[in-house]
């Protein structure tokens, strides 16, 4: 694990991060690494069990033990997404990356899910250091079978990864990137998208252990989505790549001058 990386200097031009939250056996992030390796040293630093839907938790009362696995500089963490970036940044690799790359993920991350997703996190998180940083998932139907088709968003994922190289994101955004699950020749192109809106259907399951006691479980429900045109949702439904810039400052700043025009005078205020 060596000498830590001077994270006061600029990043290596060939140096990638690569994490997910499914955890560091599983598919789409072999597909990931295998696809970005290609552009540069690649490593990855990954938990060492699925924790998707972990958001942007951070390991803090409790020590994270690292293990590096076979190949030379693929890392497991007994930790968060964020965790894997912040250890992996600091400690792990030698120098500070270029880019930090999440995934690919075993399902889709639109709209509102990204604040639940441990994948988009890892990229926020690489944004906050300052590296430029993208998610890609795949969008997966319930009607689509088995087949998962992570090399054609390991193929997208070169894409943006060689794209984000050359030109630097603007200030405070990452890209959060959803695929179809279809063969690479099938894609019917990019589309540059918003987030979307996701409409909550309560899918809370009420059940008992077998002494009675009761438990809810939470999740297995069926979502409605505001479809526009120019939502992340939409494009991928309709087969096309989604590329969404995501940007960190969650202010509405429309809302401040609301927040003045109705405030009450002398409401808290001295
Ligand atoms: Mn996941």
């Amino acid at each position: 694990m060596g000498e830590n990386a001077d994270l006061t200097k600029g990043p290596d031009r060939k140096t990638i991060l690569v994490t997910n939250d499914d955890g560091v056996r599983s598919p789409g992030l072999m597909a990931l690494f295998r696809a970005v390796r290609g552009l540069g040293d690649a490593y990855v630093v990954a938990p060492d069990r699925e924790r998707s839907a972990v958001g942007h938790a951070l390991t803090m009362h409790r020590p994270l033990r690292v293990e590096e696995l076979g190949e030379v500089g693929f890392f497991s963490v007994n930790g968060t997404p964020t965790d894997c970036v912040a250890v992996g940044m600091q400690k792990l690799l030698p120098v500070k990356p270029a880019l930090v790359v999440s995934g690919i993920n075993r399902g889709a991350n639109l709209g509102d899910d990204i604040t639940y997703s441990g994948t988009v996190s890892a990229a926020i998180e690489g944004t906050i250091m300052g590296i430029q940083s993208f998610a890609v998932s795949l969008f997966l139907d319930p009607a689509d079978g088995k087949v998962q088709h992570y090399e054609t968003a390991g193929h997208y994922a070169t894409l943006v990864a060689s794209f984000v190289m050359e030109n630097p994101l603007p200030y405070d955004t990452l890209l959060n990137v959803n695929v179809p699950n279809v063969p690479v020749g099938e894609v019917k192109g990019i589309r540059f998208t918003r987030q979307s809106k996701r409409i909550y259907d309560g899918a809370i399951h009420e059940t008992r252990s077998p002494w009675g006691e009761i438990y809810y479980w939470i999740g297995g429900g069926k979502p409605f989505w505001e479809h526009g045109d120019d939502t992340d949702m939409n494009a991928v439904a309709g087969g096309y790549v989604s590329v969404t810039p995501i940007h960190l400052d969650l202010t509405n700043r429309a809302a401040i001058d609301w927040l003045k025009s109705k405030w009450p005078d002398g409401y808290g205020q001295k």
